[in-house]
């Protein structure tokens, strides 16, 4: 039995060497399986490239598939789907956020047969900072609410399944991918381990706070139509006011005249109007510019340098 691993490097030099050294440790733990480690390089510019070939040189369990430019930690991801050969299938970060010492714990609890994926929670959140921590709460909460899949706060990618879920995952072909979102989409039984924060071992976060927000639209785009539907109610609501408004101001002028007055409330109400009208409208551009790139169907990801034979291109 083989088990892959997914590893997304982006600018992740720093933070290798440390992870391939865990990697082979508790490989060394688990005689029982063979291990094909699958770094993607999402077009580093820092040296990741250069050490994972000689990693390679030395180690026939490590592949790795170089981007010809950053194209984020999804299509990393989905790229290590595509190309992924083992029974089993972990996605881990670079930087021992997701540590590589959980594995052994994991496949026990897929060996036992009872589930299809062991999904990984953060309990704790210590040592990122706190603005963080609030909208990333938030957004798992709304997330809930408004959409029709299920993400547990503090989730992580960080995950071990089957090759019938790996199977499913690579059916799911969108351009714009939420894999938190798609993991639930899809089903199956998933486990959820919980385990305490850990800090990034070198480097920093490659999210910034903007890159995150635009992840969470992208989260609630894809598996909501909530937006929608809050536009279409606020114009319901809004022609309802109207009506309402028309009667009181013509039976007010019907019983008390029309001397010329009240412009600074005109002003107000198509100020207020023509402000909801532009935010549905950008809601509903949101929607659009998504189907826009699905009907576009780049590809999610070029591949500029691999080691694997027959690369799957998506
Ligand atoms: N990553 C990537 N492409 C990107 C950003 C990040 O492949 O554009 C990888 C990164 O190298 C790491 C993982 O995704 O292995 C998680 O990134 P990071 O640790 O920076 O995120 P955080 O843990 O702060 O959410
Ligand atoms: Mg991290």
């Amino acid at each position: 039995m083989k088990i892959s691993l997914i590893i997304p490097c982006y600018n992740e030099e720093e933070s290798l060497p440390a992870l391939y050294t865990a990697i082979q440790d508790v490989a060394k733990t688990m005689k029982k399986y063979e291990f094909e480690l699958l770094f993607i390089d999402d077009g580093s510019k820092d040296n990741t490239l250069k050490m994972l070939k000689e990693y390679a040189e030395s180690d026939k369990r490590v592949k790795y598939l170089s981007f010809s430019r950053n194209f984020g930690k999804e299509s990393a991801m989905y790229a290590g789907f595509c190309n992924a050969t083992g029974d089993f299938v972990a996605v881990m970060d670079a930087d021992m956020q997701d540590p590589p010492s959980l594995l052994p714990q994991m496949m026990e609890i897929i060996e036992g047969g009872e589930y299809d994926s062991v999904a990984t929670r953060r309990v704790t959140r210590q040592g990122e900072p706190k603005i963080r921590s609030f909208f990333a709460r938030g957004f798992y909460k709304l997330m809930g609410k408004i959409s029709d899949v299920d993400i547990v706060d503090g989730a992580r990618d960080f995950r071990l399944m089957t090759r019938a879920m790996v199977d499913a995952i690579v059916s799911m072909n969108e351009v714009n991918r939420f894999s938190k979102g798609i993991f639930g989409w899809i089903g199956f039984r998933t486990y959820w381990l919980p385990y305490e924060n850990v800090e990034r071992v070198a480097g920093e976060s490659k999210w910034s706070f903007w890159k995150l927000l635009k992840y969470s639209m992208d989260g609630i785009i894809g598996f909501s139509d909530t937006p929608l539907k809050i536009a279409s109610w606020s114009g319901i609501f809004f022609t309802f006011l109207s009506v309402i408004a028309m009667l009181v101001v013509f039976i007010k002028a019907l019983a008390f005249g029309d001397p010329v007055a009240g412009w600074p409330s005109t002003i107000c109400i198509i100020l207020l109007v023509a402000g909801v009208q532009l935010f549905c409208l950008g809601i509903m551009g949101q929607y659009i510019s998504k189907i826009f790139r699905e009907s576009k169907r780049r590809p999610q990801y070029i591949i500029k340098d691999t080691n694997k034979k027959d690369v799957v291109r998506k």
